[in-house]
This record gives C-alpha cells, sequence and structure tokens, in this order.
C-alpha cells in the first residue's frame, strides 16, 4: 500500500501542473495509476525537489489564513497522523523510573551512548491506538517542563523560567544538560543493532523544543554538519528550551552513500509510519513516535538529488498559517510555496501539528561550506526569534523572500551544458543552458519560461528528455503583509 501513498492521485498531480503552467507530465504521471511498478519508478527516479514543487496544490492568493493545519487532500484514512491535533492524552507509564540520561559536553569527544534495551517499548505502544498523544516525554504528569505548544503561539515569556527535565527515548534529561541518546528503530538483526545517535539540548530555561533532522536521504551530508555545528555552539545554561538533533537519520544509506534504505524505498514517503508495515514504514514509525512527536517545532534537512543543486532555500505549505509564520524566523533564506506530499516527514508532522519545514542546501554526497554557514545562520536566527538563545551578531533583521516556482524540464537527451549559475536572475525568454547531442551535434537550447531567479538546478551532466533542469523562482507576497 505504500506506494500509493507516495503520490496524489494523477488527477491531482495533472491540475497542480497545469495551475503551475509547467510542462508535461512524466510518463509515470499519464499511465497507469494503479500500476505499483510503476510507482515504484517514480519513487526512485525523482524526489520531492521535483515532484513536491510539481505536484503542490497551488499557494493560495491571500498567502495565509484560509486553511487549518492539515491538508485536506490527503488519504482520509490509514495516515493517524492526518488527524487533526486532539487533546493531550497521557501514553506514559509513570511505574519505572528513567535513567538519568549522562550530561556530556557535546564541545568534547566523547563515547557513543549506550544502547538502550528496547529504549522506546513504552513510547512506542500508544500513538496508533490513541488518539494523537500529546509527547512532552514527561516521565510522570508534573514532573516534565512545560506542555507543548504545538500549535500555539509562541511562548511569551516575560522572564527566563526554569525548566524541567524531560524523557526522551527512555532516559530523563535534566535541565541544563546536553546529551547523546541512542534510537533504534529495531528493524536489524538484532546481534547486529546499530544505534543512531540522538543529540539533545535542554536549556536551563523554559521554551519551545526545536528538532533538526538530517540525512534522512543518506546520501544528503550538508544537513549533517548544518546540525552538528548548531548543536555543538549551544550553550545549557544559556539556552531557552530544547533542541533535539538526529543527525543521521538514514544510517544505513549514509553508510552506503545512497539516499535509499537497504529495501530501495524512500524514507521521506513513509511519515508517519506504522509499526507493522515495511521496512520504510517501521522506521518512520518510530523516529516519528519516539522523537518527533516530542517536537513544537521541526526542521528537516535535505539537498538537491540526482545531481540537482540547490540555493539553500526553505519547502513550507505557505497555505497552512502556522507554517507561514514559522517561516518568518529564518532570516535571508528563500522560501518555497509546496504542499509537500503525503508520506513526508514534513508533511505528516504538520498534520502532527508540530511547525514543519524542510530546508534544503546544496547538493547530495558533497560538504559545501557555503550552504553550510547558510543553513547554521538560519537556524540560529530561528532559535533567538522563538527566544532560545540571544546571538551577539546580528546585521539588521533580514527576512525571508517567497518565490512561487516551476521546473523546467528537457525536451532532449545529451549532454546539459549551463550558461547560468546558481542565484542567477533570469528573464523570460533568456537561455539557461544547452543540451548538446553527442552524436548528432545539434544544440538544443533550454529558455527560461518567466523573469526569475535560478533556485535550483541540475550540475551539467548527461540528461535524458524530461529531466528537471531548473528551478525558477519567481518572487511572491510576503505573507501577512
Ligand atoms: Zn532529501
Amino acid at each position: 500500500m505504500s506506494f500509493f501513498r507516495v503520490r496524489k492521485s494523477t488527477a491531482v498531480a495533472l491540475v497542480s501542473m497545469m495551475l503551475l503552467g509547467t510542462g508535461r507530465a512524466s510518463a509515470q504521471d499519464a499511465v497507469a495509476p494503479d500500476d505499483s511498478n510503476d510507482r515504484l519508478v517514480a519513487e526512485l527516479a525523482e524526489d520531492e525537489n521535483v515532484e513536491d514543487v510539481e505536484q503542490s496544490e497551488p499557494r493560495h492568493a491571500s498567502g495565509i489564513g484560509t486553511q487549518p493545519t492539515g491538508n485536506s487532500d490527503n488519504p482520509p484514512s490509514e495516515q493517524p497522523g492526518a488527524e487533526p491535533p486532539t487533546p493531550p492524552a497521557e501514553p506514559e507509564n509513570t511505574e519505572t523510573p528513567r535513567a538519568i540520561a549522562p550530561n556530556i559536553d557535546l564541545k568534547e569527544v566523547a563515547p557513543l551512548p549506550e544502547p538502550e534495551p528496547a529504549p522506546d517499548a513504552t513510547e512506542e505502544q500508544s500513538p496508533d491506538e490513541a488518539p494523537e498523544p500529546d509527547s512532552t516525554g514527561t516521565g510522570t504528569p508534573d514532573a516534565g517542563g512545560e506542555p507543548a505548544t504545538k500549535t500555539g503561539p509562541l511562548p511569551e515569556t516575560t522572564g527566563p523560567v526554569a525548566a524541567q527535565s524531560f524523557t526522551l527515548l527512555g532516559k530523563e534529561i535534566l535541565p541544563a544538560t546536553s546529551t547523546r541518546l541512542a534510537w533504534s528503530p529495531g528493524i536489524q538483526i538484532a546481534g547486529l543493532s546499530q544505534i543512531t545517535p540522538v543529540l539533545v539540548v535542554n536549556g536551563k530555561f523554559q521554551g519551545p523544543t526545536l528538532c533538526l533532522t538530517g540525512a534522512v536521504h543518506g546520501d544528503e551530508l550538508n544537513g549533517i554538519e548544518i546540525i552538528r555545528r548548531s548543536m555543538y555552539d549551544l550553550n545549557p545554561e544559556k539556552l531557552s528550551g530544547r533542541v533535539i538533533g538526529v543527525p543521521i537519520v538514514n544510517l544505513t544509506g549514509f553508510q552506503q552513500g545512497t539516499r535509499y534504505l537497504p529495501d530501495r524505498r524512500d524514507l521521506n514517503r513513509h511519515f508517519p509510519g506504522s509499526p507493522d508495515g515495511s521496512l520504510a514504514d517501521r522506521i518512520a514509525h518510530s523516529l516519528f513516535n519516539s522523537v518527533i512527536r516530542h517536537c513544537d517545532m521541526l526542521v528537516d534537512i535535505h539537498t538537491g538529488s540526482l545531481k540537482r543543486t540547490n540555493l539553500p532555500q526553505l519547502r513550507a505549505d505557505m497555505n497552512n498559517p502556522d507554517v507561514a509564520e514559522f517561516t518568518r524566523g529564518f532570516d535571508r533564506m528563500a522560501v518555497v510555496h509546496s504542499t509537500g506530499s503525503p508520506g513526508m516527514l514534513r508533511t505528516a508532522a504538520t498534520n502532527a501539528g508540530i511547525r514543519s519545514v524542510t530546508l534544503e542546501a546544496g547538493e547530495s554526497l558533497r560538504i559545501q561550506e557555503h550552504q553550510i554557514e547558510a543553513g547554521v545562520n538560519s537556524l540560529n536566527s530561528l532559535m533567538e526569534k522563538h527566544g532560545m538563545i540571544s546571538r551577539m551578531f546580528v546585521w539588521g533583521s533580514p527576512e525571508p523572500i517567497y518565490y512561487d516556482s516551476t521546473w523546467i524540464r528537457t525536451q532532449h537527451g545529451g549532454i546539459l551544458f549551463s550558461d547560468v549559475k546558481l542565484g542567477a536572475t533570469v528573464s523570460e525568454g533568456q537561455i539557461l543552458g544547452y543540451v548538446a547531442d553527442p552524436i548528432t551535434n545539434e544544440q538544443h537550447p533550454i529558455r527560461a519560461g518567466a523573469d526569475g531567479r535560478v533556485i535550483g538546478m541540475a550540475v551539467d551532466q548527461v540528461v535524458m528528455a524530461g529531466f528537471a533542469a531548473y528551478h525558477i523562482g519567481t518572487e511572491a507576497q510576503i505573507p501577512g503583509e
């Protein structure tokens, strides 16, 4: 069934593309919508970088305020996370006291965290049955920090209020400490099982919980470094709120240099997952319930795929007022509207009432200093605007730039040579690059369909007809203005 969740219906996809004025539907779009083989091919062939944008619903003209949390076009059943947030349940058992997580100075080199036997048994037992457990992760009803604010406004504290400990992955994390925990989705051969490190900084003062996820696609490296730099810079004595970072979500993909899971599925099409589905469903379910549900805000960090590169940018559902407001915290960042496909981590998290965006930066399999710096700056800006940290040096208060966007696909196979650079401003009709036929010597120019900016593009490479080559953003109105 999971294949059927990766896309909206063909009709919706086609309508979206018509509305966006982009070229043509791919062969997979046009035929055999019920053929799971085609869907697997489609799933493997392109990622959200292209399809997320092409299949997005248009941004509402008024920008914000017209749609509540949760996309109305999501499949009605089978996704527990798609239900609107409901009042908190009390999911945690209170019988066993939690082990206290060791306080580790994240600036020091420290041993890997110890695997926890059945680390999230208590956290995973209820989410599917119980409606939408609130998971501040408190070990006891009264002992665990402030209630999650989720969709509510930012906490406007008049002065710093002392934080309390909270529980994650079976460990109690005291205020003003940082630690490394172990998440294990429990899908590996038991004797060979590997843990996935989770970094946590619990601030001395109350505040929101920000979650950072990297390498959901195992070959996307910039996000790993963005999370390392952002988190290892935090001082728990000065932090208001908590930051939870999973630098490498897809550990097996990372080790093999591939975006996919061992079963060739794209993890970022399987959230919020299910405990008895495919491998991807199970991993997604475990991460979502053990970690993601504890977040008030989520930034899921990605890069372009298939030799495409992205200007640092957010992908955000600007039709969701909470998400639109959330994007304003990231300074100097391009923001591209995209409603997101079912199964994406940000879609599932948004549906669960967690303000979520995808942060795209650069290309896969590379470590890119400029992209990393932009990402770290943006996250620092976000934390400052939510009152979590104070920065010493801020130049003005730069605002994000909002874009509507379309992908331009090549009409011919051959070798792609670009005339423009990432970030370039282009005008309608301008030649962006050529596809050269290496045998016939034909040169096929590719032109911009509108005035705008190159916010994503393919690097020079061999392409087939239909390859998404240039992502052109046209400036849109800032929400709320
Ligand atoms: Zn990705």
